[in-house]
């Protein structure tokens, strides 16, 4: 694509949890990295101390590391254009927001927060354009001087060109001009001694080498701002690319209301990290085809800038179930297995009292229909304990008159059966059927599904058997046999 090596950053300010919008930004900016063995960066922008969360910032770097979006340089790792994190570069940030002012880009201004207000009042009230209007832009050197010597509090504002407009190219988006009049003149540095996102964001992509800056759609107005910093630097501006806004399903704002939005929930959900990653991957971009389910090779290998869509594109969660679903019926079991266990684990099941060649078994069997991690627990947690309940309807449809009777006579087959086979299993269970002059065998096997596993559904009722053992199977006929004799 270009001779420079790519550098890229996710750049968060950790004020809440990971959502889906920023973990398909962190994911563009890892994709387009590894592609073209790039270093993909994450720094942490918390120049907005109020708003700062240190729980928020652990949390979304287990997130991030939970999907597997390693980065190359980051502030718990280091690098060679740290550090990587806002609140430790507050020198840096000044010294540019000087040079500034020594070249006639910048300039200090006194006003307090009651001038402005009354400022804002009277714009609104005049139905004037909002914004600061200029009163120190224009103080002399002395008056500045004596003001600063005098201790007075002071911000740091950019003198923004007053006539004209300020154009920038985003790469997907094309030209986009804003009218310098409607830029306000931005501050720079604030009174506390930090930064202002602007400022810092600026200085740190120009510093960091950073070549293409990915980001949400939010920032576009963020842009232009930032197009008169690099220039009252003199410095080239990175590639811009605004990412597509993510629309709920049915239309609106992406909000809780309308489903999860955080990466820890979808987690939490049972979502796989490939999947989420999969699915983030389709929200603004496309392979040129219709494939849909890609792993992270494939992703790597197909993704390119020039297939992301500037559209609004749709989160749509059924689809994130269907593919979470994909993933499990075609991933091979061992992979599963690290997740499944660690799934029943935190259900209190006792897998450790098994081993992992029945865990494999079980996973074997209920994969093909699950969609997320939880399904695995409800569809499985009676391959490691006894049912002590019994689905209601399944009662009423299964557990009719005579089926204690029923059970029992499977009770004494199960007991007889030498060679404790699916095939021989199924020969006594025909034979059984024909005994009780039944058509087939479904009248049997419904009840003793029930018995055994306190549901309707699972695998095919012999090779259950076979999995949970003879043992299991009698103790727990014998339990359902009870079960129906306290009924009556
Ligand atoms: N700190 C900004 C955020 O939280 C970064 C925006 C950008 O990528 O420039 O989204």
């Amino acid at each position: 694509m270009t001779d420079t090596k790519i550098r890229v950053r996710f750049a968060p300010s950790p004020t809440g949890t990971l959502h889906v919008g920023g973990a398909r930004t962190a994911l563009f900016n890892w994709l387009f990295a590894r592609k073209f063995n790039g270093a993909f960066i994450l720094r942490i922008e918390d120049t907005d101390q109020t708003r700062y969360d240190k729980n928020a910032e652990i949390a979304m770097i287990k997130d991030l590391k939970w999907m597997g979006l390693q980065w190359d340089e980051g502030p718990d790792i280091g690098g060679e254009v740290g550090p990587y994190r806002q609140s430790k570069r507050l020198d840096i940030y000044k010294k540019y927001a000087l040079e500034l002012i020594k070249k006639g880009m910048a300039y200090y201004c006194f006003c307090t927060s009651e001038r402005l207000d009354e400022m804002r009042i009277k714009q609104k009230a005049e139905k004037l354009a909002q914004g600061y209007d200029g009163l120190c832009r224009n103080l002399t050197p002395e008056e500045t001087d004596k003001r600063l010597q005098a201790g007075e509090r002071y911000v740091i504002r950019l003198k923004t060109p007053l006539e004209g407009s300020t154009c920038f190219s985003d790469y997907i988006r094309g030209e986009i001009s804003y009218q310098n009049k409607e830029l306000d003149d931005l501050i720079l540095f604030k009174s506390n001694g930090f930064p202002s996102y602007h400022l810092a964001n600026v200085v740190d992509d120009h510093l960091m080498g950073i070549t293409h800056v990915m980001r949400g759609d939010e920032w576009i107005p963020s842009t232009p701002k930032h197009k008169v910093l690099y220039d009252s630097f003199g410095w080239e501006p990175p590639v811009f690319m605004h990412l597509p806004v993510i629309l709920a399903a049915g239309g609106g704002k992406l909000s809780k209301r309308k489903g999860a939005v955080s990466v820890t929930e979808y987690k939490e959900m049972g979502i796989l990290p490939n999947t989420l990653i999969n699915f983030l991957s389709l929200l603004g971009w496309n392979p040129g085809d219709d494939t849909e389910l890609m792993d992270r090779e494939t992703l790597i290998q197909k993704f390119s800038l020039d297939r992301v869509n500037p559209k609004s594109c749709a989160f749509d969660e059924k689809k994130l179930e269907w593919m979470n679903g994909q993933y499990f019926s075609s991933s091979a079991t061992e992979t599963l297995l690290p997740d499944v266990k660690k799934t029943f684990q935190e259900a209190s099941l006792p897998v450790e009292s098994f081993d992992d060649a029945y865990l494999t078994l079980v996973i074997d069997v209920i994969k093909e229909r699950a969609k997320n991690l939880s399904d695995f627990v409800e569809r499985g947690s009676y391959f490691y304990a006894d049912p002590d309940s019994y689905d209601k309807k399944a009662v009423k449809k299964h557990f009719k008159d005579g089926a204690k009777q029923l059970l029992e006579q499977v009770l004494s087959v199960i007991n007889s059966t030498e060679d404790y086979t699916e095939e021989s299993l199924e020969k006594a269970f025909q034979e059984l059927a024909n005994t009780l002059g039944y058509e087939n065998a479904a009248k049997i096997i419904h009840p003793t599904r029930l018995a055994i596993s306190g549901v309707s559904f699972g695998p095919g009722l012999y090779q259950l058997l076979v999995l949970l053992n003879k043992e299991t199977v009698i103790r727990r006929l014998e339990k359902g046999i009870h079960y129906l004799e306290s009924k009556v």
